[in-house]
């Protein structure tokens, strides 16, 4: 008998029916990426119940040398969840790890890698709390794929991203080692902080299975404000000026330019500008209050704009009137992405550069870009507050749909040479995966490179976790 049948019929053995299948239906949806850029084969899809039977999977694998990916809700956008072509790899689907536990007198939730963004979100409502940390793929991204990924989204000015909110951690290692440091410890300094070692690392140093996150009080009122300013160079005068002026209140602080703006107010018909003007730049800002002293919430926001315009720091603005509206700026924000993928092709960049050099970075490349291939336009918008953008490099009119295959490459290689001149990121939020690898070890510092393959290398000697993506 074959290894490969040993090995799967010992699998099955130990996990049952529901926990191991090779039924081609049940597993093709799984094989694509999100964005549908990369498809590849497994030998069969894990999806084991509990943390004792990843911890005896995963020895399984050691023992028969079997190449494993992890996957959550594969709404990653770098191919990080998609396993190779060659089919030699299991498939381990981590969703059945579903359970949670929140405690919310110490304001903190414990939940399997399986658990759901969204459901995590209306589960903690319920007792007056929330998880500080939304994206647009919250109703499939799972715990252990948020935590692999370190991801951000529209709060991490204020909150940070999910490095800053996790309390605890539990890993399975590549030999089967189950890392346990799920009790939450406000102060430790046994050494090493080694759950910091795992988040962020795509899936290729441990298995996560369980974490438990800090949670925050609910909003007890909120202010939503769309302001045009002249330039992103004023924007962020106008951050900052936010920043002092509504302190630990400012949760939300996005940009876009008028581009954007009008390619949203072409997809989605019903929605209307917020402001009658024309502006080169928009900011959508986020003000919160937690607890009591809401009432003031609009009177103090009011006081800021006025005070924003004396100082000439904003052309218009305007406040949410009500909850509807204020959703409604924000599905402008958020359909930004769709909006431009209906108007045509386009290469995209999730970049950051230290806060403070972000509008002269984007005056810089902008031209840059547009100069080298004639015809495109740069569009750069997102978080300011935090140093990142979106930079997608939209295909000239009327371009054939595979035009980002054909120069996308070269295009982001030139985007990763001027984001590294200016001392930036090539990944702010989505990680390397199988996309990025190769700019990764092109363009990345070698001491960290030479760090972290040292670490796979002893964490994961045979290459079993997650093979071919980030180092
Ligand atoms: C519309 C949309 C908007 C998005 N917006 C943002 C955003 O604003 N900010 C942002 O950061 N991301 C964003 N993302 C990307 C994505 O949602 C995040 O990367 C998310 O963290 C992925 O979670 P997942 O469960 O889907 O992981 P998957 O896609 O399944 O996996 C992602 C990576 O983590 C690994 N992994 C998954 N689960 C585990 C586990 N339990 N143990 C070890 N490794 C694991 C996988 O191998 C893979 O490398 C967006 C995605 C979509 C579709």
């Amino acid at each position: 008998m074959s290894d490969t049948v040993t090995f799967l019929e010992e699998a099955s053995s130990r996990l049952g029916p529901r926990g191991l299948t090779r039924d081609a239906d049940l597993i093709e949806p799984w094989l694509t990426d999100w964005r549908g850029v990369f498809t590849g084969k497994a030998l069969a899809m894990a999806s084991p119940s509990s943390t004792a039977e990843v911890a005896e999977l995963v020895k399984l694998c050691a023992r028969h040398g079997v190449p494993i990916v992890p996957q959550g809700g594969n709404s990653g956008m770098v191919g990080g969840a998609t396993p190779d072509e060659t089919g030699r790899a299991l498939l381990l689907s981590l969703r059945r790890l579903d359970t949670l536990a929140i405690d919310s007198d110490a304001r903190r939730a414990t939940g399997g890698a399986g658990v759901v963004l969204q459901t995590l979100h209306e589960k903690v409502a319920r007792h007056g709390l929330r998880f500080p940390l939304t994206l647009g793929g919250k109703g499939s991204a799972t715990i252990g794929g948020l935590v692999s990924t370190n991801a951000g989204g529209t709060q991490v000015l204020r909150h940070g991203a999910m490095r800053s909110l996790i309390l605890g951690l539990e890993a399975v290692l590549a030999d089967g080692t189950v890392f346990s440091a799920l009790t939450p410890l406000k102060k430790d300094n046994r050494g090493f902080d080694l759950k910091q070692l795992l988040i962020g690392s795509e899936g290729t140093l441990g298995i996560v299975t369980a974490a438990t996150l800090r949670l925050v009080p609910a909003i007890a009122d909120r202010v939503v404000i769309w302001a045009g300013v002249p330039s992103l160079q004023a924007a962020r005068k106008l951050l900052l000026f936010c920043e002092d002026a509504a302190g630990e209140a400012l949760e939300g602080f996005e940009v876009l330019p008028h581009l954007c703006l009008h390619a949203v107010l072409d997809h989605l018909p019903a929605a209307r500008p917020p402001l009658n003007g024309q502006h080169a730049w928009h900011v959508l800002i986020e003000v919160v209050a937690d607890s009591s002293g809401a009432a003031t919430l609009r009177d103090r926001c009011e006081t800021m704009l006025a005070d924003a315009f004396g100082r000439d720091l904003l052309e218009d603005a305007t406040i949410a009137a009500n909850d509807t509206q204020a959703e409604a700026f924000w599905l402008i924000r958020d359909s930004i992405a769709p909006a431009e993928r209906a108007r045509g092709p386009a290469v995209q960049h999730d970049i950051s550069v230290p806060v403070e050099k972000m509008p002269d970075f984007v005056d810089a490349i902008t031209p840059a870009i547009e100069r080298e291939w004639p015809g495109t336009e740069v569009v750069a918008f997102g978080h300011l507050g935090d140093g990142n953008v979106h930079l997608h490099v939209i295909a000239p009119e009327g371009a054939d749909p595979a035009w980002p295959k054909g120069v996308g490459k070269t295009i982001s290689a030139r985007v990763y040479d001027f984001v590294t001149e200016w001392g930036g990121s090539i990944s702010a939020e989505h990680g390397i995966g199988q996309l990025k690898r190769g700019e990764l070890s092109r363009l990345g510092d070698p001491a960290a490179l030479a760090i972290m393959r040292r670490v796979k290398a002893a964490l994961d000697p045979a290459d079993l976790l997650n093979p071919g993506k980030l180092i």
